[in-house]
Parts: C-alpha cells; sequence; structure tokens
C-alpha cells in the first residue's frame, strides 16, 4: 500500500465495479443521444461568480460547499459543484442561441465536487449526466426530459424510483406567493439560522428534513395554491403529457430543491432503497439563470442523474447489469515460438472486435491458467511446441472444459462463429 489515500469523502473506481458505472453513463446518456442532444464538454473549473451567481449566493452549495481557489494569476476559480451553470456559460459563448435553432439541445457526463460531510451516497467528489434544452418555453420539452430519465433509469431495470413533481411559478406568482409564505414562516418557532434562511430564499426552508420544522409547517402556504394562470396551464401540459407518456408521478407542493435558478417545472427522481441520500436526480425549468449569468432571456429547462447513486441504487435492488465479458478469449502460450506466433493471433482477434488478452510475464502454463480463468474469458486459446509442427492451436471452452484443435490460419473466424 502506498503512504497516500484517496481525499476524505472520495472514492476511486478500480475493475470490476468501475465497468458497472461505465455501464450507468452508457445507459443514462443514451435517451438523450436518440433525442437530438449534442454531448457537450466544459471545464472542470469557473470563475467562482459564474456559480455564486447562478447557483444562488443564498444556498449551501455556493456558502458552504464550493472548492475555491485563487490561481498564481490572482483569478478566483472554483472547481464545479454542478453542470448546469458551466453548460449554459458555455452555450452563450458560443453563440448557439443566436443559431436560429432553439432550443439548443446538449447533454454532458462528469465530475463534480461540493464539500459536504461524507456519508453513504454522498461524496466530496461524484459523476453525474446532465442535459439542458436552452433557449425554449414549451411543456412538451420539459416533459421530454423527465420522460428520458425516467427511460434510463427504467432501460437500467430500476423499478423502486419516484419522481416528485411541483412548479415554483414564474417571476408573476412567486413574489406574491414568496411574500405569504414568509408572514407565515416568520411566527414559527425556528432557530437562529432557519430565521434567517426565511429572509433569504424561505421555499427552502419549506425543504428542512428536520421533524421539528416539518410539523410547524402544517398549514403553510403552497405554491400551487398561488400559481398563476399561465404557470397554472403549463404545469397542467406537462402533467398530462406524462401520463399520456405512461409515467407515473407524484405531485409534491413542498419540492423547492436546493438550488436558486429553479422556475416553473421542477422534478426529483428518488429511490426508496437509499435511505437519506435518496435523491438519483434532479432538475426543472430555469428561466431567468441566463440573465443572471450577463446573458439574454432564455427560458430552459434540464436534469442531472447521479451517476454514483443510481448505482447504489441498483444494488439495493439487487439488479446485476448485463454487462459485455472484458475478455472473450485468453491466449496461452507454451515456449517463445509458441508465445511470437500466438500474440500475433491476439492482435488479429482484437482487430477483429473480439476482447482478447494474453499471458504476459513469462508465466508456467499453470499460472497462464489461472489468469485465463479469473479473466472471466469464455476460451483460453493454447499454443504449445505440437501444436506448432501439426500448426494449430487448442480451442478450450472454460465453462466446459472441451477442447478442440483448431488450425492456426482458422482461429479468428472459428472464435467469431463460437461466440456469435
Ligand atoms: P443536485 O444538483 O444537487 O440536484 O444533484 C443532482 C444529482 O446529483 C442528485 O440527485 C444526486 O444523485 C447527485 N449528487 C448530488 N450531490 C451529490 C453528492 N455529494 N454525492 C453523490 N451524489 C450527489
Amino acid at each position: 500500500m502506498s503512504t497516500f489515500k484517496a481525499p476524505k469523502g472520495t472514492y476511486d473506481l478500480i475493475p470490476p465495479e468501475s465497468a458497472k458505472f461505465l455501464a450507468v453513463r452508457e445507459a443514462l446518456s443514451a435517451p438523450l443521444r436518440r433525442s437530438g442532444y449534442g454531448y457537450t464538454e466544459t471545464p472542470g473549473f469557473e470563475n467562482v461568480e459564474l456559480f455564486a451567481r447562478g447557483v444562488g449566493e443564498s444556498t449551501d452549495i455556493v456558502t458552504k460547499e464550493m472548492y475555491t481557489l485563487t490561481t498564481k494569476g490572482g483569478d478566483e476559480l472554483a472547481l464545479r459543484p454542478e453542470g448546469t451553470a458551466s453548460v449554459l456559460r458555455a452555450a452563450l459563448e458560443a453563440n448557439l442561441h443566436k443559431s436560429g435553432n432553439l432550443p439548443v439541445k446538449l447533454w454532458y457526463s462528469g465530475s463534480y465536487y461540493r464539500y459536504e460531510r461524507p456519508q453513504k451516497g454522498r461524496y466530496r467528489h461524484f459523476s453525474q449526466v446532465g442535459a439542458e434544452a436552452i433557449g425554449a418555453e414549451d411543456p412538451s420539452l420539459d416533459a421530454e426530459l423527465i420522460i428520458l430519465a425516467h427511460d434510463a433509469y427504467r432501460s437500467l431495470g430500476l423499478r423502486d424510483f419516484r419522481i416528485l413533481l411541483n412548479s415554483l411559478g414564474d417571476k408573476e406568482c412567486r413574489p406574491v406567493y414568496r411574500a405569504a409564505l414568509q408572514e407565515f414562516l416568520r411566527e414559527l418557532d425556528l432557530d437562529e439560522e432557519t430565521r434567517a434562511r426565511i429572509e433569504i430564499n424561505p421555499l427552502r426552508v419549506l425543504d428542512d428534513k428536520r421533524d421539528s420544522v416539518q410539523k410547524q409547517l402544517v398549514g403553510a402556504p403552497m405554491m400551487r395554491d398561488h400559481l398563476c394562470e399561465a404557470c397554472r396551464s403549463y404545469h397542467e401540459q406537462v402533467r398530462e403529457l406524462l401520463t399520456s407518456a405512461g409515467v407515473t408521478y407524484e405531485d409534491d407542493p413542498k419540492l423547492v430543491r436546493g438550488l436558486d435558478y429553479y422556475t416553473r417545472t421542477t422534478f426529483e427522481f428518488v429511490h426508496d432503497g437509499l435511505g437519506s441520500q435518496s435523491a438519483v436526480g434532479g432538475g426543472g425549468r430555469y428561466d431567468g439563470l441566463s440573465e443572471m449569468i450577463g446573458g439574454p432571456a432564455l427560458p430552459s429547462v434540464g436534469w442531472a442523474l447521479g451517476v454514483d447513486r443510481t448505482v447504489l441504487a441498483l444494488e439495493a435492488e439487487g439488479v446485476e447489469l448485463e454487462l459485455p465479458p472484458a475478455t472473450e478469449v485468453f491466449a496461452v502460450p507454451i515456449g517463445d515460438e509458441a508465445r511470437r506466433v500466438l500474440f500475433g493471433a491476439v492482435t488479429e482477434l482484437r482487430r477483429q472486435g473480439v476482447a482478447a488478452d494474453f499471458a504476459y510475464g513469462g508465466k508456467g502454463m499453470k499460472n497462464a491458467m489461472k489468469s485465463a480463468n479469473r479473466s472471466g474469458a469464455r476460451f483460453a486459446l493454447l499454443v504449445g511446441e505440437r501444436d506448432l509442427t501439426e500448426g494449430v492451436a487448442q480451442l478450450k471452452d472454460l465453462g466446459s472444459g472441451e477442447q478442440t484443435a483448431v488450425a492456426l490460419d482458422r482461429v479468428v473466424t472459428e472464435v467469431r462463429a463460437r461466440l456469435a
């Protein structure tokens, strides 16, 4: 072991578990790639102000959880705690919104950093797959994103997740509601920090997980009773589109989420097998964000799904992903000449798309066969001196133990036929 360990709140992805993460990333993004979303990559760090303005000065993410640094040149940067602000910044910087082709639909996948108190499902470094549809106000777009996330989870075999849905109103009706909520909250028996929150972001108080707070929230005014006509009708259309797509959801009038920029549609995917860190993904509409970061008005909607928690959810449900085998054929040479010939066969197998590996390091036959079995390969391909003189290789089925001699120049054809 080295004297160093992975930093607190982080973990390494190593084989064979790492294959699961790759498969989850692939499955979460597959529906997006079929729906007009283009791949986007942005830097792992940004100007700290982008998040302060974009995520919100009063959010836990910005006040407590950001990894910030000052560069030698004096720039104030932050490791990205989420993807939306960066992706929107990138879209604006590249003038994608001026292409005359709105919405701009983008997807991304990568690492995010939050200085949180680590626990199962909550890490300081984690992975998300995200999607943003920028520059259109259309209930079908909100519905599309929710349906795509739903279908992605289903394609992985997940069943025990629920979709929580709410509308947070817009710049017309939200301020009126906010004032009514503040009036209600100011009368409650709350600690200093929560009282301060009432003045900065009262909606977030609804999201307080403590029983002592939740008990007092009975009878609190709810956004859904204060939605203006435009927001009410918009939300109703989103709900209808989800229902006709066969996607079930629960109306959750208290769902607010931890970021400041949401308007109208807000949703969260929760999994019941995960304990307290139950949100596997979430998102919503953010019509004001572009203006907050200095851009034009661009109503948009998006989501981010957590890869780490999706893997935990699969484990909680006992879902085994069908992963392609890392190695299909493992080559075992006996002797130097066999090594040269077999290495050539392995190279050819790989070029023909067969996952093949080789007993490196001059191992003896016994150790080489151990490696072959450990690799999970279906076949071992053995060549010894006598095989060389006969121009054959022994193809051994590692499941049944059955072994057949195959002409060396027919190895690739034979292996591919057997694997098919
Ligand atoms: P959020 O931007 O907070 O809504 O996060 C979206 C998704 O990312 C969540 O639903 C989680 O699945 C995942 N996520 C957020 N924070 C963490 C974390 N600290 N550790 C692991 N996953 C996280």
